[in-house]
């Protein structure tokens, strides 16, 4: 029988995940399948770990991964990737915003030879206005700077068959932006469609600043054109400058130049000084990520599996 593994990161999750169990319970008696589950602790400080425990007390089928401290939701995902059995895993997040019932239609596409089932949001459930316009004008821009698809309105929840596990295990780096990391691999792909539903219990744990994070990991991670796009503002600007140099070249030698042009010259200080740190922003960000990659340091750290100390992967 094949094997289906159900992936959950957990980050102080302790009010929603008894839900959660809940809610797969029923799944989990589907025959046809044998049933895992696989929650990584991404380092909670409340009571999620004893959680997890007492679920694999009552049905050992649950196991779960405990991360020596928060390393955000990528890198627990990548923890849990590393260690997850079965012939394919099913990604979800842990408060029920990814409904269950859409999972049998992923495991019908994915026997019908799909290696990557994704889940397309047909609704946001009751985000605020302001990041779900943010959302949409990013994907946009994602887009069109990179050079694979990232799908805009797709999130983590989805199917990966073995041979992506096995790809994405080998994409190691640090500045994770898996959505992108998904369409690098490639594989067969489809998707089923769902409505997000409101979180279930407890509250949201990405901030404001950790999205921007993870978004402009997003941008500089998939594609090098926010470099390319300071190469040509400055190209840009240096053609106008040059213009406007024979301009005023041409102007002194037939009427001279009685001193003027103040504004002018604020004008363009200001005006290059500004593309000039714009360029430098984007050339640092690079430069910073580079710093971090070289490194090489493992993306999380694992203190227990199962309650046990980890054997080494
Ligand atoms: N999560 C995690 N580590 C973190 C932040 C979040 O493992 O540092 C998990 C969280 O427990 C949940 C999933 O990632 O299962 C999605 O998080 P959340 O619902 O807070 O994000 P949102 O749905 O608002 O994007
Ligand atoms: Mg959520």
């Amino acid at each position: 029988m094949k094997v289906v593994s159900i992936l959950v990161p957990c980050f102080n999750e302790e009010a929603v995940l008894p839900l959660f169990f809940d809610a797969i319970s029923s799944l989990m008696q589907q025959p046809g399948f044998e049933w895992r589950v696989l929650c990584v602790d991404d380092g909670s400080t409340d009571g999620t770990l004893a959680l997890m425990k007492k679920a694999r007390e009552k049905d050992p089928r649950i196991s779960f991964l405990g991360l020596s401290r928060n390393f955000g939701k990528e890198a627990a995902m990548m923890a849990g990737l590393d260690y997850v059995e079965g012939d394919c895993v099913v990604l979800m997040d842990a408060d029920l915003q990814h409904p269950v019932d859409v999972i049998p239609q992923m495991l019908d596409k994915w026997e019908q030879g799909y290696e990557d089932v994704y889940a397309c949001r047909m609704t946001r459930g009751s985000e605020s206005w302001l990041r779900k316009t943010a959302t949409r004008l990013y994907y946009k821009l994602l887009q069109a700077g990179s050079n694979y698809n990232v799908y805009p309105n797709v999130g983590d929840f989805r199917l990966l068959d073995r041979v992506c596990i096995e790809a994405l295990r080998q994409l190691r780096e640090s500045n994770r932006y898996t959505k992108g990391l998904y369409g690098y691999i490639g594989f067969r792909k489809t998707f089923v469609c769902f409505r997000t539903a409101d979180r279930a219990a407890g509250k949201s744990k990405m901030s404001a600043a950790g999205l921007v994070r993870l978004a402009l990991d997003g941008l500089l991670s998939s594609s090098a054109a926010p470099l390319r796009l300071a190469t040509y503002t400055g190209l840009l600007v240096s053609a106008c400058a040059f213009a406007y140099m024979i301009f005023v070249l041409v102007k002194t030698i037939f009427y001279g130049d009685p001193v003027k042009g103040y504004p002018t010259l604020v004008i363009l200080i200001l005006f290059l000084g500004g593309i000039q740190l714009f360029s430098l922003g984007v050339l640092g960000e690079y430069v910073g990520r580079i710093f971090t990659e070289t490194k090489k340091r493992p993306n999380y750290f694992v203190r227990t599996l199962n309650g046990e100390k980890p054997t080494s992967r």
